[in-house]
């Protein structure tokens, strides 16, 4: 096991919406508690907006108006440009290299047996038409990994396979040409409600795609409201009926957000979580004033969150220069790594005297 001082961090988000709270408890918050921990050589966060056009190819608009929101948020969540190096995938060309090399190392199959691109194909009723980009972004994932030679990745459960992906081809392409990438390890949150915050709808997985989320960015006015119209449990007709917690995202996000403070601030009623899940499942006690509750607390969370992206939000251009930045510090890390990968994979022909003396050699004694 590595020092930590020697860890690398990566991880990213798709520019294809702002980001809700499921990112949050996925993967954000655990960045910005690992970036203050300062045990980590670099961090490097990046927007994907070159995986958001694999399966946005003909809304570039979206993509684009994006990337803005999606560093707006990870500044308002605590990430700092002086510690981590923030910058848009598009713009390392290198990583497009290292995905094209990597392509050789992938079957066919292989890329067939992914269960989150299985289900999300499903999703974006891909079936009969897959764009190959699409197909293929867990290589281009490995890349994006590899690139910055990454120890660790925090995220949610959904790329658990990209990372298993990630690995192999580490793996394949270190035996074939000789000990040069470093394999990366997936960082999952440890609240077991965060691997996969459910939708507002109760839906699997909150997700841009599907509408159902609550983002960082809504007003508090929103939040209550989508608060209110959540989906809880079907069953539960009167206050007095007993109720289901399993499967009823108003608790799922209760497990992921609330602390033992919040019930003194906000319902001291109930010393803890477990109490107020009894009573609801005993019955006897109403939606109503469960979502209450989680609205105070969601408040609470979202409130420092809003207020920090509002400041970023005075200054746009400042955003875009700090994006610059982070691209030219990410492009001189990628640019090193595929050297590397060039000589390894023996195309490095102008800088190999070795080999053109070699050929020199040959031909003068012909
Ligand atoms: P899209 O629908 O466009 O794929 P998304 O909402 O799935 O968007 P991504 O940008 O694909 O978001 O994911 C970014 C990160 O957030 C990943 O680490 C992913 O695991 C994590 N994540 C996304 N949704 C959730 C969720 N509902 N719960 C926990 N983590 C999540
Ligand atoms: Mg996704």
């Amino acid at each position: 096991m590595k020092p930590e001082k020697e860890k690398i961090i990566l991880t990213g988000d798709r520019p294809t919406g702002p980001l809700h709270i499921g990112h949050y408890v996925g993967s954000l918050r655990n960045r910005v508690a690992l970036q203050n921990s300062g045990l980590y050589r670099k961090i490097f966060i990046f927007i994907a907006d070159a995986q958001a056009l694999t399966d946005n190819m003909d809304n570039p608009e979206k993509v684009r108006q994006n990337v803005i929101e999606v560093a707006l948020d990870y500044l308002g969540c605590g990430l700092d440009p002086a510690q981590s190096t923030i910058f848009i995938q598009s713009q390392i060309t290198e990583l497009c290299e290292l995905s094209f090399y990597y392509m050789d190392l992938v079957t066919v199959s292989r890329l067939q047996r992914n269960p989150t691109v299985k289900t999300e194909i499903q999703m974006r009723n891909f079936e009969t038409s897959i764009p190959v980009g699409f197909f293929t972004y867990p290589i281009s994932q490995a890349a994006d990994i590899t690139a910055f030679k990454a120890t660790q990745v925090p995220v949610g459960e959904d790329q658990e396979p990209m990372l298993e992906q990630a690995r192999e081809i580490v793996r394949r392409f270190n035996y074939i040409y000789g000990e040069t990438l470093v394999e990366p390890e997936i960082l999952l949150p440890d609240n077991a409600a965060c691997l996969r915050l459910p939708g507002t709808d109760g839906k699997a997985k909150m997700s841009k795609s599907l509408g159902n989320c609550i983002y960082l960015s809504d007003s508090a006015d929103e939040v209550q409201q989508k608060i209110r119209g959540m989906y809880t449990d079907p069953d539960h007709l009167r206050v007095q009926d007993p109720g289901k917690v399993e499967g009823n995202p108003v608790f799922t996000y209760l497990d992921a957000f609330c602390q033992p403070e919040h019930f003194d601030r906000y319902l001291p009623d109930y010393p803890n979580l477990d109490e107020l899940k009894a009573h609801y499942q005993r019955g006897g006690l109403g939606d109503v004033k469960v979502k209450k509750f989680l609205n105070a607390v969601m408040q609470e969370v979202l409130e420092p969150i809003r207020n920090r992206r509002k400041e970023y939000e005075r200054d746009i251009p400042a955003i875009y220069d700090m994006l610059k930045a982070g691209c030219d510090t990410a492009r001189e890390a990628a640019a090193a790594t595929l050297d590397e990968v060039r000589r390894a994979m023996k195309i490095n022909y102008f800088d190999d005297t070795e080999l053109i003396a070699e050929q020199a050699r040959k031909y003068s004694t012909k």
